[in-house]
């Protein structure tokens, strides 16, 4: 059965990670731009990292028959330092034309200071001037349930985003009831061990329905598994659920959000 892998991170993956999800029946992925694990010491740096994320990497997936699509930002915690952070918005509009953008993202809070709210609501601005979709990233841990609302209410501040154009993920189950009740879009992101597992993403879906729902596995550089999406169908496949339930929450429902941009033609 075939999938769609909407939160993953290629340029941490080797080239054999993008053929096990071929094989698992991955055709499309998006790759939101994110943290490297370091701080940038220049803007240079992220002019390489968009084009290795609007060039590259879909050559590097089209070998394996993947579509290959990605957002552009500057990540939450790169975020902290405005000025920065204000060199690198500069340079998004010149990477926004790429045939694979679908958005701005992903943007968002990670320890939900001042600079990073002001960071995430310019960037918010600018997917509304270039009429792009939003990925967001909200914080991990006890920071979670405040900066999803943080979050939800500097969008509703803008006025001019439909929170069905926004998908928020790394939701949990004390988040993602708020989410889907203000109309946005929950991302779960499954890990092996912490934050969200197969087991978990399971539950949420039986207790919260499948509506405006996806599952990823944001397959990063840290403790991650590329195959956590087929493994979570796995998962649901063994509680009884059916297959169109399956293909639902791994085919349609990231179709349908991310077919929102024009730029996201794969075939269904
Ligand atoms: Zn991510």
């Amino acid at each position: 059965m075939k999938y769609i892998e909407p939160h993953g991170h290629m340029v941490s993956r080797t080239t054999a990670d993008y053929k096990s999800m071929a094989l698992a029946g991955c055709v499309a992925i998006s790759e939101p731009a994110f943290w490297a694990g370091y701080d940038r010491s220049a803007v240079q740096g992220f002019h390489d990292y968009f084009s290795q994320l609007t060039q590259y990497e879909p050559a590097r997936a089209a070998k394996f028959g993947i579509e290959h699509y990605c957002w552009l930002c500057i990540n939450p915690k790169e975020g902290d330092d405005p000025g920065f952070a204000r060199e690198v918005i500069s340079i998004i509009p010149e990477f926004i034309s790429h045939t694979n953008v679908l958005g701005i993202g992903e943007i968002g809070l990670n320890k939900n200071t001042k600079n990073e709210l002001a960071i995430f609501e310019e960037q918010v601005a600018l997917a509304v001037k270039y009429d792009q979709l939003i990925l967001v990233h909200t914080p991990h841990l006890e920071d979670k349930l405040k900066g999803t609302r943080l979050i939800m209410d500097a969008i509703e501040a803008n006025g001019n985003v439909s929170p069905g154009r926004v998908l928020i993920d790394h939701v949990e189950e004390h988040t993602v009831k708020e989410v889907m009740d203000r109309g946005y879009w929950a991302g779960m992101t499954l890990y092996p061990d912490t934050k969200c597992t197969a087991q978990r993403a399971a539950d949420i879906i039986e207790m919260y329905g499948t509506q405006q729902i996806w599952m990823n596995s944001a397959c990063d550089w840290g403790i991650s598994d590329p195959l956590a999406v087929p493994k979570a169908r796995m998962e649901l496949k063994h509680r009884g659920h059916s297959e169109d339930i399956i293909h639902k929450l791994t085919f349609d429902n990231p179709f349908t959000f991310l077919s929102q941009s024009s730029n996201f033609t794969l075939a269904e």
